[in-house]
């Protein structure tokens, strides 16, 4: 699985941060299903914005990439992505991306033009357009774009090798090619290739990067070697915030640092970038935010609950759920990620187990079997992790206690009865002195 990586020229923002959150579910998905995955995201520290970026602030390219390069590994590690099997770096590849454009050269694809930066001539490759579905006007056939990102109206032959010119200072490689410095799409083509092969599997990215970018690695790969580049493209859609496109001028733009400067907790914004559809767009907001929060606490504490679990035993109610939520999760997971299904079958699952354990019906063994699931589910999801028993009581258990007092206030032995057996149930053990009641939590038996 290849997965295009940053452009370490700033920090990464929550809409990058989307698409790598959609690539880790998927990836933890064929993980829960048995697959291997080696999974590969590049790292982009040479294209026409790191080189602006460094002369900007007048320090040199690697210097000014490794400070992002870092950043990105503290943002993805608060977010709880797993880490990829490698993380190619552009810079490190570049006899690789020569060796790609040398054959396109040879193969009749590619061309040099007079300022001596070699292009990809569109016109050549007869499916040009298949994964975008653009149609190439003649006319803009032999014309050519030198950027690495344009629009789909601006399809021209793009730039393999960039020929030096002033402007980029001292970033250059002397080559076979000449003096210069790969494009941005042959990057990816010849790093992929690098990793996993000819063919591979799964080639993910942002819809955003299915034109030019992903149209350009098809030509580029398929052209070269008469393969099939790669058999799965899966794409995820914009994320908007506070319902509209995010950009610096709306002041709606966040990093992922900007969101943790606010308190926000990184899982809570790891839950909410993920419980969209990958397909849908998503609408990132500060009550979703709050809602992603609450909703990772309700697993937590649903885990937490468990620990205290010391009933009868359901009477083979806990069996069925445990049956009825595999089948809910895993369906919905299995048809395209749809995880916003996945995750409704799980809350309901919360939510009749809940009942049980209120009732004072699930047993030590029941309660295991669940946690057990809950540990699978988490190890797709990410979002509970270890669930410590508590050493403060819970809201929850400070207004059962004081129900328990005024019951005894008011001589209802019965209901103060019940009230210490929830309590108890919950790890909360009572002892009433003559200074008033007193409580103490017990550890899972
Ligand atoms: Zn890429």
């Amino acid at each position: 699985m290849y997965t295009c990586g940053p452009t370490v020229y700033d920090y990464a923002h929550i809409g990058n941060f989307r698409a790598f959150l959609f690539e880790d579910l998927l990836k933890r998905w064929l993980e829960y299903h048995g697959y291997k995955v080696t999974h590969v995201m590049n790292l982009t520290d040479v294209d026409d914005k790191t080189i602006k970026g460094s002369q900007k602030q007048k320090i040199r390219l690697e210097e000014y990439t490794a400070h992002y390069t870092n950043a990105f590994y503290e943002d993805i590690k608060a977010l709880n992505i797993k880490l990829a099997d490698h993380y190619p770096k552009a810079t490190s590849h570049i006899a690789e991306m020569v060796a790609l454009v040398k054959t396109l050269i040879q193969k009749g694809y590619a061309y040099k033009s007079q300022d001596g930066s070699i292009y990809y001539a569109i016109g050549k490759f007869r499916d040009y357009g298949k994964l975008s579905h653009i149609k190439v006007a003649e006319l803009q056939v032999g014309a050519r774009v030198k950027t690495d990102e344009y629009t789909k109206e601006e399809a021209q032959d793009f730039a393999l090798w960039k020929a030096w010119t002033r402007e980029d200072g001292d970033v250059f490689w002397e080559t076979e090619l000449g003096k210069g410095r790969p494009g941005w799409h042959i990057e990816c083509s010849a790093m992929s290739m690098r990793y996993l092969g000819e063919t591979f599997d799964i080639h993910c990215g942002g819809v955003d990067n299915m034109f030019p970018h992903h149209e350009n690695e098809i030509a580029q790969s398929e052209s070269a070697t008469g393969k099939i580049f790669v058999n799965y493209w899966l794409h995820n859609e914009h994320l908007l915030v506070e319902g509209r496109k995010m950009a610096k001028k709306f002041g709606n733009f966040y990093t992922l640092r900007d969101l943790l400067g606010k308190d926000y907790e990184p899982i809570a914004i790891r839950y909410l970038l993920l419980s969209t559809h990958y397909r849908a767009q998503l609408n990132f907001t500060f009550e979703a935010l709050d809602a992603a929060g609450a909703a990772v606490e309700r697993l937590r504490s649903f885990v937490r609950r468990l620990l205290y679990a010391q009933g009868n035993g359901s009477g083979g109610k806990v069996v069925e759920l445990l049956s009825k939520v595999q089948e809910g999760f895993g369906g919905a997971m299995d048809d395209d990620l749809n995880v916003s299904v996945a995750l409704a079958a799980l809350f309901d699952f919360v939510r009749e187990v809940n009942v049980l354990l209120e009732a004072g019906e699930v047993s030590r063994t029941e309660a295991n079997d669940i946690d057990a699931l809950m540990k699978r589910f988490d190890g797709v999801l990410g979002v509970i992790g270890e669930v410590a028993p508590q050493d403060v009581l819970s809201k929850e258990a400070e207004e059962l206690i004081e129900k328990r007092e005024k019951a005894r206030k008011a001589k209802d032995w019965a209901t103060a009865d019940a009230l210490r057996m929830r309590l108890s149930e919950m790890g909360v053990v009572l002892e009433d002195t003559a200074q008033g009641v007193r409580w103490r939590l017990v550890k899972k038996a």
